[in-house]
């Protein structure tokens, strides 16, 4: 017999807690009532009270007489054991410290605060009878998040207008205050509300998915096919068996904050809107979710790579769509893979996960392969809609003066298209006017003060921009080197200059610029891709927001401005990056088919690239396959192991030393066989004033990679302080 798991601890026994302190588990006595494992508490900790939750058994070690009692319980659902269990092997497997861990766990606005406490606004019934600008906005922002959940401050500040303005809406009855929380259960989603009628290969992967939940055991499914083959509507039918055995469902989406698309996609599919989970929900939904997903009381999830951390009641199914994103890749605070995370997390919880890509991760790919993971393919896109015609435009041979970046070729087939009255995409991934801007007189660049990195010109905003710190400063006159005036001259291709190009060849077409920095809002930007996708434009150009998702269906041009841009690059995953943007972008071209199937126009210098090869050829599998081939002959992920060590501190000859010193020490890594390399410089070597240094580890596919680097680490003298270290196991770059 197992040895039961103690749950519940009687009045005065002495339990663990594990605060959000550095500190850790503490012990204390249990409180009156008696307390259950997992249960969120507050305890005194010297003269402060600070939150925690109940881990087990108290640890001992400690004169008896001395613990304290805990103070009293939060008002929430325990932790589940699945998920302790979860936030300790995840701890383990990304060196993360347990306070840290459960921080991200119990990530949500006031949970600690006894009801009645928030003063909390909902939309009311009557309309306020004079309708100013301001008294518009506030309702506005309401109408975007469902009508619920505002703090009265945080809402005229979202708002944009003065606390006055608000007060005069809640006097006429248009908002309603409430003391109380307005903890409400979720609407009801209905799983047997009838779907679409599947085609035949939906039909079988959808049964496929089905059957794997019906076994309520752990499996991982990979569903590859080309953007509009139908995974979307194969998944819900995978959330609607999760639905009717009366488990829980989270879908992860990569930009889910700017596209309300899903959500309503999701109530035309079951009658209700899921539970939303992004940064741009307001505090009182951010709590109102998290309190529910723990009751059970929200049916599916739809969020950000932070609702893995919800505290779910009984998880059954994980989809995370787009799985290859970089989004779902944390690197600040805990450094984790959502994708991974979720996989790790439902293999507790005997949950089925579902990676939907037309472009999977090489990862993924590899587990597919081996039959780590179940594989669906859709091989056809619905209803028969045609994939569109790729091509590549040999730049080498095109008439292109310099400063002009559409050719000849490119340019002809936008003037069909504005002909035909249907819409281009032009794509460049490079926000801004020009990514350098150059003195003529003296050659320098113009750099940022606090990094190591270019100033880029945002004409639209008329300034200069540093993309990694966000540091800004007027476009000068002079140049700041050598103070000769009217020299500083943009040299290469920003979004925003090649929409002066476009204004200039194409003055009768409508244009949309789509690049995050140019608006100012979610709802703004969502808005504008609305507008596109309504026909209201001919001609987009984009950075890679566009690449993601968003149905345009009068779109049968794309044109790549620059295919070449990512190809080259030190970095390992160069080539997978760009072949699963270049390729998602084609993807947006003629999703509806008929007469509309569309045509992906590559610019490039180097036409014979394998990645400019595989994707006009559409033979992805020959590229995974040379991909994986080459990964496994240097020993790289998948198929070995690796982790990166990044050290900042504002001194470069502080940082530099001490990293030396840990490289001096590396015995514990020999010892199973890992290779470290560096210290170097880190990829960008100076962030907001920060030197960072950066040491790749590089281990056997078996090898206890993480005790390890525990080892290492703990044997290391003191850091002089304010060093920073982070561990990146399982690095995005390499
Ligand atoms: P993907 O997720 O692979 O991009 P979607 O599931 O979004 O594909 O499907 C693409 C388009 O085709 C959507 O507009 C969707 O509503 C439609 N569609 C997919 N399957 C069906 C079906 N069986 N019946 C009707 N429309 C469908
Ligand atoms: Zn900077």
């Amino acid at each position: 017999m197992p040895e039961a798991i103690q749950t519940y601890f009687p009045h005065g026994s002495r339990i663990a807690v594990l605060t959000q302190e550095p500190v850790g588990m503490l012990d204390y006595l249990a409180p009156e009532g008696g307390v259950r494992v997992g249960q969120l508490v507050i305890v005194p900790l010297g003269p402060r009270r600070v939150m925690g939750a109940v881990w087990g058994p108290g640890l001992g070690g400690f004169d008896a007489a001395k613990l304290r009692p805990v103070q009293r319980l939060v008002e929430a659902e325990p932790l589940s054991l699945e998920m302790m269990e979860f936030l300790g092997r995840m701890a383990e497997y990304t060196l993360t410290p347990m306070p840290m861990m459960l921080r991200m766990a119990t990530r949500a606005p006031d949970i600690d605060q006894p009801p009645g406490a928030r003063k909390i606004l909902y939309r009311g019934k009557v309309t306020p009878e004079r309708m100013t600008e301001a008294r518009t906005s506030v309702l506005r922002v309401i109408e975007d998040h469902g009508g619920a959940g505002f703090a009265p401050s945080e809402l005229a500040q979202l708002a944009g207008v003065s606390a006055g303005v608000v007060k005069g809406l809640i006097e006429q009855g248009a908002l309603v205050e409430t003391l109380a929380p307005r903890d409400l259960p979720y609407p009801h989603l209905d799983p047997e509300l009838p779907g679409k009628p599947l085609a035949p290969d939906q039909a079988s992967a959808a049964e496929e998915l089905r059957a794997a939940l019906r076994a309520k055991s752990y499996g991982t499914t990979m569903l590859r096919g080309v953007t509009g083959s139908g995974k979307t509507e194969v998944y819900l039918e995978a959330v609607a068996e999760c639905l009717r055995q009366g488990r829980q469902a989270l879908v992860l989406l990569p930009e889910i904050a700017l596209s309300s698309e899903f959500l309503d996609r999701v109530d035309r599919r079951f009658g209700a809107r899921p539970g939303e989970w992004h940064s741009g929900i307001t505090r009182g939904e951010r709590r109102r979710l998290w309190q529910m997903a723990g009751r059970g009381d929200v049916q599916l999830v739809v969020g950000a790579r932070s609702a893995l951390f919800l505290p779910f009641r009984d998880l059954g199914l994980i989809v995370i769509d787009e799985e290859h994103d970089n989004s779902y890749k944390q690197e600040d605070g805990v450094f984790y893979s959502a994708r991974d995370m979720a996989v790790l997390r439902a293999s507790i919880a005997k949950a089925q996960v579902v990676l939907a890509s037309a472009t999977p991760s090489l990862e993924t790919w590899v587990n597919a392969q081996s039959g780590k993971y179940a594989r669906i393919d859709l091989r056809s896109r619905y209803g028969g809609a045609e994939l569109p015609d790729m091509a590549a435009v040999d730049l080498r041979a095109e008439e292109l003066p310099s400063g002009r970046w559409i050719s000849p070729t490119l340019a002809k087939a936008v003037t069909a298209r504005l002909e035909k009255g249907e819409q281009s995409l032009l794509f460049l991934n490079r926000r801004g006017y020009a990514p350098v801007t150059v003195c003529r007189a003296c050659g320098q660049q113009i750099g940022c003060d606090h990094c190591d990195a270019r100033m880029v010109e945002h004409r639209f905003q008329n300034r200069l921009v540093c993309h990694q710190c966000g540091e800004t400063k007027p476009i000068p006159q002079a140049c700041p080197s050598c103070g000769v005036e009217g020299k500083l001259a943009a040299v290469g291709p920003g979004v925003e200059r090649l929409a002066e190009e476009v204004q200039e060849r194409f003055p009768e077409a409508r244009m949309a610029v789509l690049s995050s920095d140019l608006f100012n809002s979610a709802r703004a930007l969502k808005e504008a891709i609305a507008e596109i996708s309504s026909g209201a434009t001919d001609i987009i150009i984009g950075t890679q927001i566009v690449a993601k998702g968003h149905n345009f269906p009068r779109l049968t041009l794309v044109g790549v401005i620059d295919a070449d841009l990512g190809l080259q690059g030190a970095d390992m995953r160069a080539a997978e990056r760009s072949f699963q943007l270049m390729r998602q972008v084609a993807g947006r071209a003629g999703r509806e088919g008929g007469d509309a199937a569309g045509v992906a126009l590559l610019q490039t210098h180097q036409p014979g690239h394998p990645v400019i090869r595989a994707i006009l050829s559409g033979e992805d599998e020959d590229f995974w396959d040379a991909e994986a081939a080459a990964r496994r002959g240097a020993g790289m992920p998948p198929f070995g192991r690796l982790a990166g060590i990044i050290l900042s501190h504002p001194d470069a000859g502080v940082v530099e030393a001490y990293a030396r010193d840990m490289a001096r020490r590396i015995e514990p890594l020999r010892q199973v066989g890992a290779e470290v390399f560096g210290p170097a410089p880190a990829p960008i070597a100076r962030v907001r004033g920060r030197h960072r240094v950066r040491m790749l580890i590089k281990a056997p596919r078996q090898a206890p990679l993480q005790t390890a680097i525990s080892d290492w680490l703990a044997r290391l003298p003191k850091p002089p302080s304010n060093l920073r270290l982070s561990v990146d196991i399982d690095p995005q770059s390499f």
